[in-house]
């Protein structure tokens, strides 16, 4: 534990840190730590993620597959076989208001009862709302039934499965020419086939998470493109609050007026936390938000700083697995 006046210093310095970088430009070297696998709608196994990492250069990576841990067991395995460290966690589906939120909970003790409780809940969630997605879209495209679904998912039972895998029962079946197609057309969410998925408030998953040990960041919350409403400042003030380690700045969604807007926030989150007797700053973090072939994002294409990465273990039940 660090004391009062080191934090204060560290948090000034931090605070520094930020006011001076170029929102366009995160780091040159460093992690990426918001990364999908077959655990979830990305197209590559967590061994396939380790060695890419390593084959990049990055000097770590994370795994963080929507609402499960699943994939945990075998990117720790890789990560130690291939040689680079790993950070553990999971991109948390959210709302706050109407709006859609994605949290990225790191290093949290998956054992813990509320918090897997929560997570089972979001996916028994996922799979009646997929269900229904696919009852309805069948009356249209009979080719689209939910075993055609279910072969897309690449872990079977312990992929959490998406609008993704519906995506590509519709490719597979010949009806859309690839994932984006399919959620411009069939899966939009303006359109008649389109349920969203019931799920926590994100106060409550900083709250749950915090709990289990670990640490969470608001992932690409200043993606215009995915939703119609972004988190106002209130609210992002309203989790820095309630506990949360990180905003996700440099993310491929984020225009970069918005990641000028999301320093700003995590400058002035670390006087509320200062307040709040919360220690260490708001983290600014970045990620690629890798999803194999099921998205353009290159692996490792927004990183965050291996500083940055400490801080962030610092403060987690679970250490980051080191080769
Ligand atoms: P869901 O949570 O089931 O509503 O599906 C949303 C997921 O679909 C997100 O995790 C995105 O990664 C993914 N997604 C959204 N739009 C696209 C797209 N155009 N192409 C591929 N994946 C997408
Ligand atoms: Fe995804
Ligand atoms: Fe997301
Ligand atoms: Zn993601």
């Amino acid at each position: 534990m660090t004391d009062a006046n080191n934090d204060a210093d560290d948090r000034e310095a931090y605070a520094d840190r930020i006011r001076s970088a170029d929102p366009a430009e995160g780091p040159a070297r460093g992690w990426d730590i918001h990364c999908h696998t077959t655990f979830s709608d990305g197209t590559r196994t967590p061994a396939q993620l380790v060695e890419e990492a390593r084959a990049r250069g990055l000097h770590g990576v994370a795994i963080t597959d929507h609402d499960t841990w699943n994939g945990w067991e075998e990117a720790a395995a890789a990560a130690r076989r291939v040689g680079i460290p790993l950070l553990r966690g999971t991109e948390v589906t959210a709302h706050c208001g109407r709006t859609s939120v994605h949290m990225l909970g790191y290093l949290y003790d998956p054992d813990d009862r509320e918090l897997a409780a929560m997570f089972a809940r979001t996916r028994r969630a996922r799979v009646e709302r997929a269900r229904e997605m696919v009852r309805r879209i069948n009356a249209e495209f009979p080719q689209i039934t939910w075993d055609a679904v279910c072969a897309q998912a690449g872990e079977g039972k312990e992929t959490t499965v998406g609008r993704p895998h519906i995506a590509d029962a519709l490719v597979a079946a010949g009806i859309c020419t690839g994932r984006d197609e399919a959620f411009a057309t069939v899966l939009s969410a303006r359109g008649p086939f389109y349920i969203p998925t019931p799920s926590p408030d994100a106060a409550e998953v900083v709250r749950v998470v915090k709990g289990a040990g670990g640490a969470t960041v608001v992932a690409h919350a200043g993606d215009p493109s995915r939703n119609s409403t972004l988190l106002t400042d209130a609210e992002l003030e309203k989790l820095i609050a309630a506990g949360l380690d990180g905003i996700e700045v440099h993310h491929r969604g984020n225009p970069v007026s918005q990641r000028r807007d999301l320093m700003r926030e995590a400058i002035w989150g670390g006087v509320i936390r200062e307040r709040l007797g919360l220690p260490g700053p708001v983290l600014v973090t970045g990620g690629s938000d890798w999803h194999g072939a099921g998205k353009p994002n290159v692996l490792g294409e927004n990183l965050t700083g291996d500083d940055t990465v400490a801080l962030l273990a610092a403060r987690c039940a679970l250490p980051i697995v080191e080769p």
